[in-house]
């Protein structure tokens, strides 16, 4: 998929492809000293700022790093609308080694041209990006999130996001098996990270058979132990026998390999980006009779916590309690889909664009 909008890239030219995601506005950040190359996407602030995080990697080129911030700035905004937030979408990257290259003023200067943006776009942690460098962003900026606790923060969203991919699953398991009980159900989850491990302790807590691999040994062996929950091999997950397939790691697990292997009746996980593409892997899940729960609306858990951060006096429970709220769009989300006889992902997208058209009409000041 990367590759196809790569080209799209050639062919459209910059703002062609700019115009066609729906961009509003794209920053290029050069500062010479410290070395530091960003690009921050903002893609939609209809419904807010445009709040997303900041990915830090080494890039095979420039194109690679622009389409990757731009599919990514276009995600925020739909997981915002989805989920309710005030928000709008954006994301920012970083070119370069995060293991050699970040320094404090590196980290400060990015902070700057987040600053020179006046409140437009709020970053926050992606991969490569650590508490520690959202501190740095902080002492140039106030427009940014993942702070720790002892600085005002949200700390951990994990936990957050976990909850909501459980919830998503109840909702997908309501869906498919009539009871969002998952006693009893066997589960694979693939990645026990961050969010994997937590959810693990949702399902083991509701008595849920669940299996769990990961490409760390360690991590397995350890949380097996702790849980009682069985280990499989990372490249076994795909032909299991089990209700339930959450991936947890890392995107792009639904394709023309692994969907025609699986046996499960419901995809439900928090790994982003987990259709390769989104409109034909959709539809190669809905022929092979599973039920996708949407990525974007069930892995909302984090971003909802950042908001909470972003909007002040953080209060822990407030966010726990707006993430329940990913349960019941999830069967609206199912509903849509039968209804208008398209895939859940793309359900999800019309419900966010709806309201972002609808909340947009009433902003308009008259
Ligand atoms: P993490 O890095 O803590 O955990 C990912 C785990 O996946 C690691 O243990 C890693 O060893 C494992 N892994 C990597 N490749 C694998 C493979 N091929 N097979 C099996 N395991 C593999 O990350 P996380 O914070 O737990 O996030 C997990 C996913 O959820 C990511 O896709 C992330 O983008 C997404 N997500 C996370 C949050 C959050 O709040 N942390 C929010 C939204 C979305």
């Amino acid at each position: 998929m990367e590759i196809k909008a790569l080209e799209k890239v050639e062919q459209a030219g910059l703002f062609g492809t700019v115009a066609q995601m729906g961009h509003e506005q794209v920053v290029f950040c050069y500062d010479e000293a410290t070395g530091l190359k960003s690009i921050i996407a903002i893609h939609n602030t209809v419904l807010g700022p445009a709040l997303g995080g900041t990915r830090m990697w080494h890039y095979n080129d420039e194109h690679e790093a622009l389409i990757d911030v731009l599919r990514l700035s276009r995600g925020m905004t739909f997981k915002a609308s989805i989920s309710g937030l005030n928000l709008g979408g954006g994301k920012a990257v970083i070119i370069g080694d995060a293991k050699t290259m970040k320094t404090e003023a590196f980290m400060r200067r990015f902070g700057k041209f987040v600053n020179s943006l006046g409140g437009k776009y709020i970053t926050a942690e992606d991969v490569n990006m650590k508490t520690a460098d959202m501190e740095y962003i902080s002492m140039e900026t106030k427009h940014v999130t993942g702070l720790p606790e002892s600085l005002g923060g949200g700390g951990d969203p994990s936990p957050v996001t976990a909850y909501g991919t459980y919830l998503g699953m109840k909702a997908s398991a309501k869906r498919v098996f009539g009871s969002d009980s998952l006693e009893g159900k066997k589960i694979v989850v693939q990645g026990v990270g961050q969010v994997g491990m937590y959810l693990v302790e949702h399902l083991v807590k509701e008595k849920a058979q669940v299996m769990i691999a990961d490409i760390n040994e360690e991590k397995v062996q350890v949380l097996a132990k702790k849980h009682g929950v069985k280990a499989v091999a990372q490249d076994a997950v795909y032909d299991l026998d089990v209700d339930i397939y959450a991936p947890c790691a890392l995107g792009a697990t639904l394709n023309d390999d692994t969907i025609p292997r699986l046996k499960c009746s419901i995809v439900s996980g928090a790994a982003n980006n987990q259709l390769k593409d989104e409109i034909k892997h959709g539809y190669m899940l809905i022929d092979r009779g599973i039920t996708y729960a949407p990525d974007f609306l069930i892995n909302a858990g984090g971003l909802i916590n950042v908001y909470n951060e972003y909007l002040g006096n953080y209060n822990r429970a407030r966010v726990f309690e707006q993430a329940e709220k990913i349960y019941t769009t999830c069967l609206n989300i199912f509903a849509l889909a039968e209804q208008e006889k398209i895939n859940t992902q793309e359900a999800a997208i019309k419900l966010a664009e709806k309201r972002i058209e609808e909340v947009g009409r009433v902003r308009i000041p008259r």
